[in-house]
């Protein structure tokens, strides 16, 4: 059975480090929208050249496009075998297009990586960045770059206030996702409350768990 797994989780909960890690462990690919949207940009393709010109005149990219970046995306040799998704679906109407173009493949495994607000809020207004080289760094690092020796500052979108508006932002658009994708019994939640290591731990079990309930190849569970 292929793994095609799919990451839910709030800016903050570690989605990104651990869907790559999880990736290479399986030698599946990670899929993140802005990681596709930059390549199809790059090799020309005509979706992403569409893609280019929408975000040339400053606008968001919208979902038709989005979707057909996706679609090319997963319909590639290397996601034949498994992939992990982040970052997209962000919406119940991208979420109902992936179903189409999951249409006789084995079934999404989505796992929702929790982790309580007061901890995001913590995190997020914690981080630092490098003034000279751009480096993301936790505040507990210091205040020198690990990479260049710069001196690290506050990240200037990070500040408490700016951080719970993003944290609103994305509960008012998860909660409908995250209630689209619970019924299923491939639907798992994880607590992201903890360290990285622990955290991986629980999310092998939990795909584990979620795979032993997936329905037959070619059958939506
Ligand atoms: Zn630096």
């Amino acid at each position: 059975m292929a793994l095609n797994l799919l990451m839910l989780g709030p800016p903050g909960a570690g989605k990104g480090t651990q869907a790559e890690r999880f990736a290479q462990s399986r030698g599946i690919p990670k899929i993140s929208t802005g990681d596709i949207l930059r390549e199809a940009v790059n090799t020309g393709t005509e979706i992403g050249l569409r893609a280019k010109a929408i975000m040339d005149r400053g606008e968001l990219v919208h979902d038709e496009v989005m979707i057909g970046i996706v679609r090319e995306r997963l319909e590639r040799k290397d996601a034949a075998g498994g992939f992990v998704l982040d970052g997209f679906p962000r919406t119940v109407a991208q979420a109902a297009a992936l179903d189409s173009i999951m249409t006789g493949r084995d079934p999404l495994i989505v796992i929702d990586i929790m982790v309580p607000e007061d901890e995001l809020v913590r995190r997020l207004s914690s981080r630092m960045i490098c003034k000279d080289c751009g480096h993301n760094a936790p505040m507990e690092h210091g205040a020198v770059c690990a990479l260049c020796g710069g001196k690290l500052v506050q990240r200037a979108d990070d500040t408490e206030s700016v951080v719970l508006d993003r944290l609103k932002v994305y509960h008012g658009q998860s909660e409908p996702l995250v209630q689209y994708y619970r019924v299923r019994p491939t639907f798992r939640s994880i607590n992201g409350a903890q360290s990285p290591d622990q955290v991986a731990a629980d999310l092998a079990a939990a795909i584990a768990a979620a795979c032993s309930h997936a329905a037959p190849s070619g059958v939506r569970p």
